[in-house]
């Protein structure tokens, strides 16, 4: 489904005084949408076409620190600006936020005008052209787990997220009572994404109090992971508007279940799904155990771009259906890769490593990178690994650190040549940069465990 507005549309609800704001936002390293907030009418005067930002945007960490060491941009080079271009095919009405329209922008050199080589919609772009370039449509779908509170945002934050209540108290999954008590935020936010143009197709219970899954129905890889990052916001603002808050941490609390985003990939060719060969015994072309082939070889060195923090390790435990090993089997939720429709035309493969915390343009783009690397040297795929895959003796592992996973990404020459030498030094040293800034810090395990008996 496109996005809801069009640029004369816009222009017919400004006048009649309908829409009063348009927010153009970026992407940043962590998948947030950063931007401004424009009176419409100067946007419809000038920002439609371009507007800019400062080029630290995509270089901080989470908390908005200046981290040393980045080539792109630095104290020494100023901090420049960078332009940013709204892509108007995505502009929107954002129904849960009064007269507002929202639209996403790509982000260019101030000078060249030339894609950003390290923002993440240039990332993903460069992938699905090179998709493109080889027949291919790549069809994904970013499941979105999270957990909703009843305290609001702020209340948690000045509390130091002591006090945390979780909406439901007991684990909810797929229960329609469980959810009760959570359906007036869940309605809102499936109704009113649904009216910014996202088409939810359910939301249910998960597997831990307070946990909910929302799910748009699957589009082309750079509209699914735009609409990833409109969901997120939309989820936060309308919990925030209820008065409750959310979070899609990996794993908020080592005693419950994490919160993941699977990705559900498919190719397409001439409108129709390459991943589907009917004489095979699973209905699964060549084109597929192929893509699958790649993903699996190059699972390590995509990893963290599924996992981007220290924290999303912590959701890699047995037995809570977020997985340890980096196979592949049919529908089998103690796989990495899990492929779903098999004999049916919705054949696709299911990546279940990422959180709900990974950036879904970079991690659509490294399944792309690793996925189409397998198509062009004809990776033969493994034998399918079956029953607990938690429990099978030697294979494949995910990464159990981010320190291991940022080892990978730095030394990985598929990505190397996918992104580029600078874009993927860039993300290394985003990834060190959060080890190091974690090692520094002493946190309150170490505090209780030691205090009076060190
Ligand atoms: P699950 O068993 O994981 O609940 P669903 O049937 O709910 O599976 O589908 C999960 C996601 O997969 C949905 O967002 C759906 O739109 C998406 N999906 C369905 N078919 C395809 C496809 N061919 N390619 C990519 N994603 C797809």
């Amino acid at each position: 489904m496109p996005a809801n507005l069009t640029l004369d549309a816009l222009k017919a609800a400004v006048a009649s005084g309908e829409i009063d704001t348009v927010a153009a936002c970026l992407v940043d390293m962590q998948g947030r949408l950063m931007g401004k907030r424009f009176h419409a009418q100067h946007f419809l005067d000038s920002a439609f076409d371009e507007t800019h930002c400062c080029n630290y945007l995509l270089a901080t960490d989470m908390e908005m620190n200046t981290v040393p060491g980045y080539r792109a941009t630095s104290w020494a080079a100023g901090y420049g600006d960078y332009v940013m271009k709204p892509d108007l095919a995505t502009l929107r009405r954002l129904p849960w936020v009064p007269g507002t329209a929202l639209v996403m922008c790509d982000v260019l050199d101030h000078h060249t005008h030339e894609p950003v080589p390290h923002a993440p919609r240039s990332i993903l772009k460069k992938q699905v052209e090179r998709a493109r370039a080889m027949g291919f449509e790549p069809m994904m779908a970013t499941e979105l787990e999270f957990f909703l509170f009843e305290e609001s945002f702020s209340s948690l934050f000045d509390s130091g997220y002591r006090q945390m209540t979780a909406m439901a108290r007991h684990n909810v999954d797929y229960s329609i009572w469980g959810t009760s008590r959570d359906e007036p935020i869940m309605r809102d936010i499936r109704c009113k994404l649904w009216d910014a143009g996202i088409p939810i197709e359910c939301s249910k219970g998960e597997a831990d109090a307070g946990q909910e899954e929302v799910n748009a129905r699957y589009s082309d890889a750079m509209d699914t992971a735009d609409m990833h990052s409109i969901i997120k916001l939309g989820v936060k603002q309308i919990a925030q508007e209820h008065g409750a808050s959310v979070t899609f941490m990996a794993k908020y609390d080592h005693r419950r279940a994490g919160s993941s985003s699977h990705v559900h990939q498919s190719l397409w060719r001439d409108g129709k799904p390459a991943f589907r060969d009917e004489a095979d015994a699973h209905g699964m072309s060549q084109v597929m155990k192929h893509y699958m082939a790649g993903q699996l070889a190059h699972a390590a060195d995509i990893t963290y771009f599924l996992a981007p923090y220290v924290n999303s390790y912590k959701r890699f435990v047995v037995g809570m259906f977020a997985p340890t090993k980096a196979v592949w089997s049919l529908d089998n939720r103690t796989a990495g890769f899990r492929v779903c429709g098999a004999d049916t035309k919705a054949v696709r493969v299911e990546c279940r490593i990422g959180g709900a915390d990974l950036n879904p343009y970079l991690a659509c783009a490294a399944l792309l990178a690793a996925g189409l690397d397998g198509i062009e040297k004809e990776m033969a795929l493994e034998p399918e690994t079956t029953g607990d895959i938690y429990q099978a003796g030697a294979v494949r592992e995910i990464p159990k650190t981010l320190g291991e996973a940022a080892a990978a990404l730095r030394g990985s020459a598929l990505l190397r040549a996918a992104f580029g030498d600078e874009v993927v030094e860039h993300y290394a040293h985003a990834a060190e940069w959060e080890i190091a800034e974690h090692n520094r810090v002493v946190t309150d395990w170490e505090r209780a465990r030691g205090f009076d008996r060190a």
